[in-house]
């Protein structure tokens, strides 16, 4: 999956003329006709991601695609930053998916991004309905272990749903931080109203500053869904289901042990200070009785073997992609390399600085 980025622009970007120059002279710069971008495999709130094969050597990459335009018109390029800040420190952690690159034209941003192609976890979860409680332990296990490793660095995840937990070789790989808050130290709140309906936490649809313990309701409304099929609180009538969440005990259906249901209740407590994970943090989940099968050291380093192998036969397997989006045309102008590489024009100023190439990338293989 890792792969050698050659011919990368610099860390260091920097501006001459009014255009943002994406490293010395000396290193070409990294443009959309870099790829051949072979088919959408993705679509999310600003953009699509695609799967793409780099041209010099042949590796493939999964490249998220934002029209600056629609970023700029919702007022978002700050999610955007903060996606990208979160990709730059994040790229160490076994379960997140790491950031090989980033550049721009002056119409698109690009994230060149490992490919993961063993499907969502979603995908999975609705094709088999729910998950046996040794498999939801082992992707409630990784998935904590990443989201532990954010809140150390005083980041926030905010959204984590089955969407966006992708699968690689049988492992959890996180996407998706255009949501992450930055900067939130342990006993900081924020406030911003955001998410996704199904798994908001009480405090965020009470509109009252939330803290970090968001993020363990959201793993107990991910884990509920894995053992039961839908997510706590579930209503197709939307302000019903934010009454429920606001106001109805859980219900846990029957034929799970009490070590699962015990969880299911500390991460979805109603009252944040009360919840699992509200005073120690991820260690607190790391210590329950639900986990104690799990060598955390094991599971941090893949020892473990996962419960369920997406069997993929190579880069081209898209069989756990959507038809949705495998099937939808590539529109030609993601891979085109305009004639001017940079301008002056407001689009682009708004994202100077974006351009990032790690150091190194010896890390994320199965
Ligand atoms: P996002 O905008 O990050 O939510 O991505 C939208 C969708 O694109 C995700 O739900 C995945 O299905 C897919 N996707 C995102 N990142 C990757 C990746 N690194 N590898 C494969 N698919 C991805």
């Amino acid at each position: 999956m890792a792969s050698s980025p050659d011919g990368m622009p610099s860390p260091q970007p920097s501006r001459a003329n009014g255009n943002i120059n994406l490293g010395p002279s000396a290193n070409p710069n990294a443009r959309p006709t870099d790829f051949d971008f072979l088919k959408v495999i993705g679509k999310g709130n600003y953009g699509k991601v695609l799967l793409a094969k780099r041209k010099s050597d042949g590796m493939f990459y999964a490249v998220k695609v934002l029209q600056k335009k629609s970023i700029l018109k919702n007022k978002e390029q700050s999610h955007i930053m903060a996606e990208r800040n979160v990709l730059l420190k994040n790229v160490r952690h076994p379960f997140l998916v790491g950031l090989r690159y980033s550049f721009q034209t002056p119409e698109k941003l690009y994230f060149v991004l490992d490919y993961v192609n063993g499907g969502e976890l979603f995908f999975h979860l609705q094709r088999e309905r729910r998950f046996l409680e040794p498999r939801a332990r082992f992707y409630t296990a990784e998935v904590a272990s990443a989201i532990g490793y954010l809140h150390s660095l005083n980041i926030i995840y905010r959204d984590l749903k089955p969407e966006n937990i992708l699968l690689d070789c049988g492992h959890v790989v996180l996407t998706d931080f255009g949501l992450c808050k930055e900067g939130v130290e342990p006993e900081d709140t924020t406030s911003t109203f955001c998410g996704t309906p199904e798994y908001l936490a009480p405090e965020v649809l009470r509109k009252e500053p939330y803290d970090r313990a968001v993020d363990w309701w959201c793993l107990g409304a991910v884990l509920y869904e894995m053992l039961h099929g839908l997510p706590p609180f579930y209503s197709q009538d939307v302000s019903q289901m934010y009454e429920n969440i606001l106001h109805q005990p859980l219900q846990i259906p029957g034929g799970r042990t009490v070590a699962a249901c015990d969880l299911l209740q500390g991460l979805l407590h109603k009252d944040q200070r009360q919840r699992l994970g509200s005073k120690a943090d991820f260690l607190e989940i790391k210590n329950h009785v639900f986990f104690s099968p799990i060598n955390w050291d094991d599971l941090y380093h893949k020892r473990l073997t996962p419960p369920f192998n997406p069997n993929v036969a190579g880069p081209a397997d898209l069989k756990h992609f959507d038809p949705e989006f495998t099937q939808e045309a590539v529109s030609k102008s993601i891979g085109c390399t305009p004639d001017t590489m940079a301008s002056s024009s407001g689009a682009s100023s708004a994202f100077l600085g974006f351009s990032y190439a790690p150091e190194d990338d010896d890390f994320l293989d199965c």
